[in-house]
């Protein structure tokens, strides 16, 4: 087995650009058992292009290259990978509806090489990019060498090979191995630290792997664990979980590829057999419509019931917490107020940083408290970071857990 790597692109071989790419997939090759003897850099030109690939299709077992999937017209890679194979491309009927759409919902023209990053090598198969357009490719050839396309950023390139590529080669390559994920939810913490907490592990690990990856408003790890066995490969995972979770784990929420926040906000409330009020003069109701209805008994509007009357502070937003308690039945009850001085709060510019929002709590007979956040995005982010705010100051609530109670 010689897995070959080639990346695409004439800025690496001008040394703009670092290649990270392949030292990534080299590194993950060499974890799986995987050879790999050849590896190149061709620039962005069909012959040279077509050469290298005829090449390694001969004399390789299986061809990876990065790069060259864009929408521009130096991006030639899957044209070039289908001619060698002699094989069309086809339509990622999904991913060319997430092409279609953006381009519908920002009004950004369309251009007919928009589309190409939704197409695949005939006879292979798509592999989904969970961050940008241009998917990936992967073809089994039955007369030389498999090919398997990736994109070039690196910020989508490592996504999808942690998620989609390396349980595939794994299942193809090395079939003797399992390989198994785990994966973890932070929120609170950002990338940086969370790296720099567990730098230690990181570095030291090599069986299961850490991964980290920044979202907005939360970071995820994922462990991959292989093993001979499903169970022996979970074990691993647990294990280092528990270590990685000595060291952050005040800030997981959760686990899964697919979970959220509010997903788990709402299972604490249901759990714990809790209902939330929420008076929200923020977000625009962001926080509330992530809430399953039985669990908000009510949604408030605030406007009418204190902007004007009473100086947004921390203190307010407790007070108005005690009031609305007596007032509403809900276990929780949540309080977002907004600073008087916000720019948004007279309606002028979306664009303004650097705002003040109050946030008030109330727990069943407990005291109410608050705590203040300064918010220095844009109007539209600064509104999701409260809805996340909101939503954790509800789940460590109703799960008994301090609050962040961050600046
Ligand atoms: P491409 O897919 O060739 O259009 O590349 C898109 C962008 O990804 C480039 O502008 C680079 O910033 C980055 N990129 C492409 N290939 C690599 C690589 N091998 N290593 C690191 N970054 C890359
Ligand atoms: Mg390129």
């Amino acid at each position: 087995m010689d897995a070959e790597i080639i990346s695409v692109g004439t800025e690496l071989l001008l040394g703009q650009i670092t290649d990270t790419n392949r030292p990534y997939v080299a590194k993950h090759l060499s974890e799986l058992g995987l050879a790999s003897y050849h590896q190149s850099i061709v620039g962005d030109n069909y012959k040279r292009m077509y050469d290298e690939m005829d090449q390694a299709n001969r004399r390789s077992d299986l061809v990876i290259l990065i790069g060259g999937l864009g929408p521009t017209e130096d991006d030639l890679t899957k044209q070039v990978a289908a001619d060698v194979l002699g094989q069309g491309l086809v339509d990622d009927a999904q991913a060319m509806a997430k092409v279609e759409n953006w381009h519908r919902d920002t009004g950004v023209t369309m251009v007919p090489s928009n589309r190409l990053q939704a197409k695949y090598i005939e006879g292979g198969q798509s592999i989904k990019n969970d961050v940008g357009f241009a998917v990936g490719s992967y073809y089994q050839n039955e007369n030389g060498a498999d090919f398997l396309l990736l994109p070039g950023p690196p910020w989508e390139l490592e996504p999808m090979f942690d998620k989609y590529v390396l349980p595939l080669l794994q299942s193809v390559y090395s079939p003797e191995q399992v390989m198994e994920s785990l994966v973890l939810r932070y929120y609170g913490i950002g990338e940086s630290r969370l790296e720099t907490d567990l730098r230690p592990l990181i570095d030291t690990q090599t069986n299961p792997t850490i991964a980290t990856y920044a979202k907005k408003h939360e970071v995820t790890v994922r462990l991959t664990a292989q093993a001979a066995t499903k169970t022996e490969a979970e074990a691993l995972n647990q294990d280092l979980a528990q270590q990685v979770n000595n060291i952050v784990g005040s800030y997981l929420y959760g686990y899964g590829d697919d979970n959220s926040l509010a997903a788990m906000t709402n299972e604490a409330l249901t759990e714990n057999n809790l209902t939330v009020s929420v008076a929200d003069a923020y977000t625009d109701g962001e926080i509330v419509d992530q809430l399953v209805p039985i669990q908000l008994r009510q949604d408030l509007d605030l406007d009418a019931t204190i902007m004007g009357k009473q100086v947004p502070s921390a203190e307010a937003a407790a007070d108005l917490a005690e009031t609305l308690h007596v007032d509403t039945d809900g276990d929780i009850v949540l309080t977002i107020l907004p600073s008087v001085n916000n720019p948004e709060v007279s309606m002028t510019n979306p664009d303004f940083t650097n705002e003040v929002v109050h946030v008030g709590l109330k727990f069943k007979e407990q005291p109410a408290q608050s705590f203040t956040r300064t918010l220095g995005r844009a109007h539209r982010d600064n509104m999701d970071t409260i809805s996340f705010v909101g939503l954790d100051t509800i789940r460590r609530t109703a799960l008994g857990l301090p609050l962040l109670n961050r600046k």
